[in-house]
């Protein structure tokens, strides 16, 4: 077995309890966790995902979706295969949900000091734990990501948010940004797609707030699942009332994926009317994503043009120190 000793584990009666995410699996001798790369052997927890990539690429950081961190930049994109949750709707069901094709087993070994030098070499301000669910690649992306900041590299998470308060406290030290997607403003829908919880999410961001994480979150807003009037408003008040009004919300627009093809894509107007929510409950950032719009950045005091963006590319950006230029208003971000 190509495996790496796990963290944040405990053993009660005979299972191994994961504390890694907030399913807390209990893991009977070896057998697997919910996300199938966690597994107990002899009584010791292993990662079967570590060093295992299925995809590198390098990227806008306005991919991720961030735009008020490092704008304009570009960040070195990691993922490893399998994931917590098992959304219907995913956009990257191929790798984050496990395959033949994908099975760590099959997959070439990669060192923490490659993907941080691949990232040095290609120019990279940052590298990015993303397109599947980083938590639970969580021992590589830890190893990784204190190389990084040895080269002068920030950390990027793009994340469904349900690691557990441990991981976060032993990892906020190494986060400099995340994009966390909150899939609904509603526990039963959470229950139903995810077999997951809200509250936890909620709570996670709160804590990544006030650790000084930069967060912005994003919402794929699918019809009949998520887009009734009670969840985008309790949604917006939520990242207004406990983030704050400066806390970038991307509302992005569901198209059919291969694999789920029973709900239609997300009518335009219902992005629009999402948007128009965010900004009447404060917030001062909301981006309407997958429109094929440009989602430029305007000063929240003045009105001002400070970022303009052609689809995910950054065209222009007038922010000076943080500041806008025309009226001096301290503009919400990592702008260098
Ligand atoms: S990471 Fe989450 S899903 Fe995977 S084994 Fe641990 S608790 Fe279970």
């Amino acid at each position: 077995m190509d495996a790496h000793e796990a963290r944040l584990w405990t053993t009660i009666d005979g299972k191994i309890e994961c504390q890694l995410c907030h399913h807390y699996c209990k893991i009977r001798e070896g057998r697997k966790g919910l996300c199938q790369v966690r597994r107990n052997v002899d009584g010791v927890l292993y990662s079967l995902s570590y060093g295992k990539l299925i995809a590198a690429h390098v990227d806008p950081i306005e991919k991720k979706p961030l735009f008020h961190f490092l704008p304009g930049s570009q960040s070195y994109s990691i993922a490893a295969p399998g994931c917590n949750f098992r959304c219907a709707w995913c956009q990257n069901w191929d790798i984050s949900q496990l395959t033949a094709r994908n099975d760590p087993e099959r997959l070439a070994l990669t060192a923490p000091e490659q993907v941080v030098k691949a990232a040095v070499q290609s120019g990279c301000k940052s590298i990015s734990y993303t397109y599947t669910e980083p938590t639970i690649f969580y021992e590589f992306a830890r190893d990784v990501s204190a190389l990084a900041r040895e080269a002068g590299l920030r950390n990027v998470w793009v994340s469904n948010g349900y690691m557990t308060g441990q991981m976060l406290d032993e990892n906020l030290p190494l986060m400099d940004a995340i994009n966390v997607d909150i899939k609904a403003f509603d526990d039963a829908v959470y229950r139903k797609y995810a077999g997951a919880h809200l509250q936890p999410i909620l709570d996670n961001c709160v804590t990544l707030k006030k650790a000084g994480v930069w967060l912005e979150v994003t919402t794929l807003l699918i019809k009949g699942v998520n887009d009734d009037e009670a969840q985008v408003s309790g949604l917006a008040e939520f990242i207004a009332d406990k983030l704050g009004q400066d806390t970038p919300w991307h509302i992005s627009r569901y198209y059919p994926q291969p694999q789920f093809q029973e709900i239609a894509a997300t009518p335009p107007e219902t992005i629009l009317k999402a948007v128009k929510v965010g900004k009447e409950a404060g917030l001062q950032y909301v981006y309407s994503g997958n429109l094929g719009r440009n989602e430029d950045t305007h000063c929240p005091v003045c009105g001002e043009l400070l970022v303009d963006r052609r689809s995910l590319w950054l065209t222009g950006n007038r922010v000076e120190k943080g500041v806008c230029p025309k009226c001096g208003t301290k503009i919400a971000g990592v702008w260098e």
